[in-house]
């Protein structure tokens, strides 16, 4: 089992492997924490989740390494609008970060680290570009990265710098300029903001130049793979290769996977467009932690996604039907032994699942065979011809399918639990949908009193009560299923 992956750099798909023999070291731009992360930096931090899971998958042992950006322009000026330190303004919205990976199931990277944290690590590079005569510092303080030092830039994004002007600068974090400019690697203290003095000035150093720092402190000058969205490709990324290499003359990461971006209803989403969406907003609309993680990574990371209410709602029944199946197979009593056309239908998806995977994360193409599996071997326990050899056989699939997708597990009502939490306590109870506060009230206990309830209401054939409590769980989103196993039930 490899991994042949689109190499932003080298134009082609590459095979990922550890050059040390040992770890991946692999590192991945993470949120800039001065709010909360929308349904695009999601779509991102999940696509490299699904890459993470399957070189896990594939037996790979990896060095995975994720910076907290807790300093910039936008926290800097916030924070100081809120008259609060910049960590008392940064540090709910990493935790908030933090919550929602867990929400969505995202695996934590072996080291996470915060930029203000590695001050030290950034002013020593600056240092180091200056004696290669890369840096320089202007009048007031700041130091500006000289482009013109490094005639590779432009080789990961393949712009056309030809136009760029020698020179010119720029200072703000985040730009989407066509001509590159020479860029802030660390910028002087304006009156009353948050500084650090250092040898290099009082200040406080660019964006850039983070991940260049940290990527370098916990994995080396050279490591394997680079990942981000597809708008840091340039010139976040650009910049990023520009301050290291000018630095050690040798390859910063082999290898770069850029996510692309998603569209909301065909339109780029956007705060004014009425679009945009936090992971908090779709669990308050009463989407489920599982259905969204699903709807983002079922479209493989290098196409754009088209994300649509329609999209969670066929997310859930998916999953719906992945649960119950796996319910009814794990519960289910078969007879021993084994049907060889099942453990040829198991053994062919399970081939095919970890193609798609291998071929450079095909989500959309490994979901399919398991779909087929399912289908295939519900009509097999229909005909009483599944045996018990056959579902040991298909419970290891779905469980390598899970290793990957990670929702069979049912912690969608904690999620929600949670995001209801949250809003309550950040006045937000008004976004809550009006169905939710009615589900949330019930327990799982709660329900299975009332099933058993109704079950003995039917057996006394007092079917005016089975009904009237079947009604009342219906009003509640918990739908009953009647089967010759006895009573399920499930949330809508
Ligand atoms: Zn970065």
């Amino acid at each position: 089992m490899t991994l042949r992956l689109f190499n932003t750099l080298s134009g082609q798909l590459d095979q990922i492997f550890a050059e040390d023999g040992k770890a991946l070291r692999m590192y991945a731009c993470g949120p800039t924490v001065y709010d909360f992360g929308h349904i695009g930096n999601f779509r991102t931090f999940l696509q490299i989740d699904v890459l993470r899971r399957f070189l896990l998958l594939t037996g790979m042992q990896l060095r995975h390494v994720m910076n907290i950006t807790d300093v910039d322009d936008k926290i800097i000026r916030n924070s100081a609008a809120a008259g609060v330190s910049l960590r008392e303004y940064s540090a709910p919205f990493e935790q908030a970060f933090l919550d929602d990976l867990d929400t969505l199931r995202i695996q934590h990277p072996e080291q996470i680290a915060r930029a203000t944290e590695h001050i030290d690590r950034m002013v020593e590079l600056i240092q180091n570009l200056a004696a290669a005569g890369a840096a320089y510092q202007t009048e007031d303080g700041s130091w500006y990265f000289r482009l013109s030092a490094f005639p590779a830039y432009g080789k990961l994004s393949k712009k056309d710098l030809s136009g760029m002007e020698d020179g010119a600068r720029v200072d703000v974090d985040e730009y989407e300029k066509d001509s590159a400019r020479d860029f802030a690697l660390w910028k002087a203290a304006k009156p009353g903001e948050t500084s650090w003095d250092t040898a290099i000035g009082n200040g406080r150093p660019g964006w850039h130049i983070e991940c260049s720092a940290m990527a370098m402190e916990y994995l080396g000058e050279s490591f394997d793979l680079h990942a981000g969205g597809e708008d840091l490709m340039f010139p976040h990324h650009e910049n990023e290769i520009a301050q290291s290499e000018t630095v050690t003359h040798k390859p910063f990461a082999r290898h770069w996977m850029h996510v692309r971006f998603l569209l909301v209803d065909g339109r780029k989403m956007s705060k004014s467009e009425g679009n945009f969406y936090t992971l908090r907003d779709l669990l308050l609309k009463g989407y489920k932690a599982s259905a969204i993680r699903m709807a983002l990574i079922s479209v493989p990371y290098r196409h754009q996604l088209n994300f649509t209410f329609d999209g969670l709602v066929d997310a859930t029944s998916a999953i719906e039907r992945i649960r119950t199946f796996k319910k009814r197979l794990a519960s289910g009593s078969f007879a021993a032994g084994e049907n060889p056309a099942l453990q040829e239908a198991a053994k062919n998806a399970q081939a095919e699942y970890i193609a798609a995977l291998s071929n450079d994360l095909n989500t959309a193409e490994a979901r399919a065979p398991i779909f087929d599996l399912i289908r295939t071997a519900n009509t097999a326990i229909d005909q009483s011809q599944l045996l018990a050899g056959d579902r040991d056989a298909i419970l290891a699939v779905l469980a390598s399918f899970d290793a990957v997708f990670d929702v069979i597990e049912d912690n969608d009502a904690e999620a929600t639990r949670r995001a209801l939490e949250w809003a309550e306590k950040a006045g937000k109870l008004a976004d809550v949908a009006p169905e939710l506060f009615a589900r949330q009230g019930l327990t799982d206990e709660a329900i299975d009193a009332l099933v058993a309830e109704r079950t003995a209401a039917k057996k006394q054939r007092n079917f005016a009560r089975a009904d009237q409590i079947r009604n009342e769980l219906a009003e509640k989103g918990i739908i009953l299923e009647d089967s010759k196993d006895g009573v399920r039930w499930k949330r809508k």
